[in-house]
């Protein structure tokens, strides 16, 4: 049942930001309470079209309810609805936003980045591939061929040269691909992922920043999934290496709207030379009068955004701050511990087969058949019947090659393989795991 304390906390919150206003005369303007009541009744029974997003038996795609911390202040900074673009239109929530900037870029060992929110991992990476192709006209940009399918639509956008990397059998971006596209001379930008979207493999960041000991290049990392991991206990070494080689890299991309607990609209950029912001500089003649501190619209591509985004993670981060091992660290620590025994669980089964050992919470799986385009239609086959015993999961289509590395003796006859993928996100995962593990056995029967 959704729980209807929150109400009380934000009522409460309401009464301490109505006192602010208290010099003001009252005005209040009228609407239609019957009226509006009877929309917004309909409204609830139209978001019953929903997957339970929310519940632990929700095990598919990257969905992650926010913290109730981020929700109440999220609808609070609604009653006055800032905008942090110039400090006029949002003062309080434009300082939130540029205390929290310092907190994310702290967790990747930077001291005082050149950063903002963003509508998403999208506009954040937008951001960080314009100012690679401001710095490095012409040149290109390469990532990894499991990187988000939005480096390659964005250099289109941009007009920026793009050339996939091939990846490892975990998953992994080639460094000696890497190696051999730098020397061939045009490459001003390489971008690592930490966690990617469809398999959550990292990108082996410590080998591609000792390539800048023969080679030019920069270096961005897309963190939108897997950034927060860094955090947690239970890395293991080579992924904990990996987090440790961000401080080299010269922007970062994370989203707090993926494991940060946030509503959708909320993404980050990150840059390590704040110098960058120069890049920015346009001339608003209406925009940046009441203040000479920075307005964040002076180092945003976007105008309006929603201080909303920036309340919201500010509370979230003075309830449960970035600190290595904390409180937020132990709740994905859950999700790792849970992605393992989901795992060994699959690697033990008669049904399954497993592929690369998950290094974040997102676990990839095949189910066995003698051939590939039987063990596609199986795959879909189970993701209908775990929907009908209300286990909800994700599909991902895999090139063939991939999948053979981890079941051998299968037949090949397609180019890919549909396979199921479960992102084991809510820290809740971890006690419910032997329930969806026999729900996806019975699913498989
Ligand atoms: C989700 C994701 C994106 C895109 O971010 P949006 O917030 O969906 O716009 C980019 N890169 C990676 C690695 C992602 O996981």
């Amino acid at each position: 049942m959704i729980n209807r304390r929150e109400i009380e906390i934000l009522i409460a919150a309401l009464e301490t930001l109505d006192a602010g206003y208290g010099d003001m005369p009252d005005f209040n303007p009228e609407f239609d309470v019957d009226r509006v009541l009877d929309v917004v009744v309909e409204t609830a029974a139209r978001m019953q079209d929903n997957y339970p997003y929310y519940h632990p038996q929700y095990a598919g795609q990257m969905l992650k309810p926010p913290h109730p911390v981020a929700r109440l202040a999220y609808a609070l900074s609604l009653w006055v609805n800032p905008n942090n673009h110039a400090l006029d239109g949002g003062r309080a929530s434009s300082t939130m936003e540029k205390e929290c900037i310092v907190e994310l870029g702290r967790m990747f060992g930077w001291d005082g980045p050149l950063g903002h929110l963003a509508g998403g991992g999208t506009m954040a990476n937008l951001e960080a591939l314009w100012v690679a192709g401001r710095l490095h006209p012409g040149k290109r940009v390469i990532a990894s061929d499991q990187a988000h399918y939005t480096h390659g639509r964005i250099t289109e956008v941009l007009g920026i040269p793009f050339t996939p990397v091939p990846t490892d059998a975990c998953g992994r971006m080639r460094v000696d691909e890497v190696g051999r596209l730098l020397d061939a001379g045009d490459v001003a930008t390489v971008v690592v992922t930490i966690g990617n979207t469809g398999l959550g493999a990292i990108d082996p960041v410590t080998e591609i920043v000792r390539l800048r000991e023969t080679h030019e290049f920069r270096i961005h990392a897309d963190a939108a999934y897997g950034g927060y991991f860094g955090l947690c206990s239970t890395l293991d070494a080579e992924s904990r290496a990996q987090y440790g080689a961000l401080t080299h890299v010269d922007s970062i991309v994370i989203d707090p709207h993926k494991h940060g607990l946030q509503p959708y609209g909320c993404g980050c950029i990150l840059f390590r030379d704040p110098s960058v912001g120069a890049l920015y500089k346009h001339g608003s003649p209406y925009t940046y009068f009441s203040s000479a501190d920075l307005h964040l619209g002076e180092i945003s591509l976007e105008c309006s955004r929603p201080g909303a985004s920036a309340v919201a993670l500010w509370a979230t981060q003075r309830l449960l701050p970035l600190d290595r091992n904390g409180e937020f660290a132990q709740g994905l620590d859950k999700s790792l511990r849970a992605a393992r025994t989901f795992w060994h669980d699959l690697h033990n089964s008669s049904s399954f087969t497993s592929l690369m050992p998950p290094e974040l919470d997102i676990v990839v799986y095949a189910v066995n058949a003698p051939t590939t385009s039987q063990a596609s239609a199986r795959a879909r086959e189970v993701f209908g019947k775990a929907a009908s015993r209300e286990l909800h999961l994700a599909l991902i289509e895999l090139p063939v090659d991939l999948v053979r590395h981890y079941a051998p003796r299968i037949d090949a006859d397609s180019e890919t393989i549909t396979c199921l993928r479960s992102v084991l996100m809510k820290p809740e995962h971890e006690e419910w795991l032997e329930r969806l593990t026999a729900l996806l056995e019975a699913s498989a029967q």
